[in-house]
């Protein structure tokens, strides 16, 4: 046997595929090597936190289902890296969160309109959920 990493062969349909391989040049990331071995969401401290575990939202990846942009837990992800260290394929994790955000804030989607709250609710938003509101304007 080839000392080689192998991937698994998934057959996405053809729409899927082109999710999956826009996730996969926006993060550089091999992820067809990902064989499911949950180190990556047993080492992350966000778990809690998450709609789906890391591990999971990898293989919506692989599968090229786009459910993936509309997870929590894309922006629960703190890029802590602890999952990068732990996978034994060499993955970062971080970075395929990373490109589906990148993805979702491409879309333009409005989270929050600013216009549309009011003077008291402007007062006490933290400034950094006013500036994260609008990063959308910079992807
Ligand atoms: S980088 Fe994100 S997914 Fe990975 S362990 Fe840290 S919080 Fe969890
Ligand atoms: S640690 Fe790596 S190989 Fe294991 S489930 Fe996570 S991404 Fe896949």
């Amino acid at each position: 046997m080839s000392s080689e990493k192998q991937g698994l062969v998934l057959h996405p349909s053809p729409a899927n595929k082109v999710f999956r391989d826009r996730v996969k040049e926006l993060s550089g990331e091999k992820v067809e090597l990902c064989f499911q071995c949950g180190a990556c969401s047993s080492g992350c401290p966000m778990t809690q936190e998450m709609d789906y575990l890391p591990s999971k939202v990898i293989r919506m990846v692989q599968l090229g289902l786009d459910e993936a942009l509309e997870s929590k837990t894309i922006w629960v992800c703190t890029t802590c890296f602890n999952c990068e260290v732990r996978c034994p394929r060499g993955i970062d994790i971080a970075n395929v969160m990373e490109a589906l955000r990148q993805l979702v804030l491409r879309k333009k989607y409005d989270h929050v309109t600013l216009d549309q709250l009011s003077d008291e609710q402007l007062r006490e938003l933290p400034q950094v959920a006013i500036i994260s509101s609008l990063r959308k304007l910079t992807a």
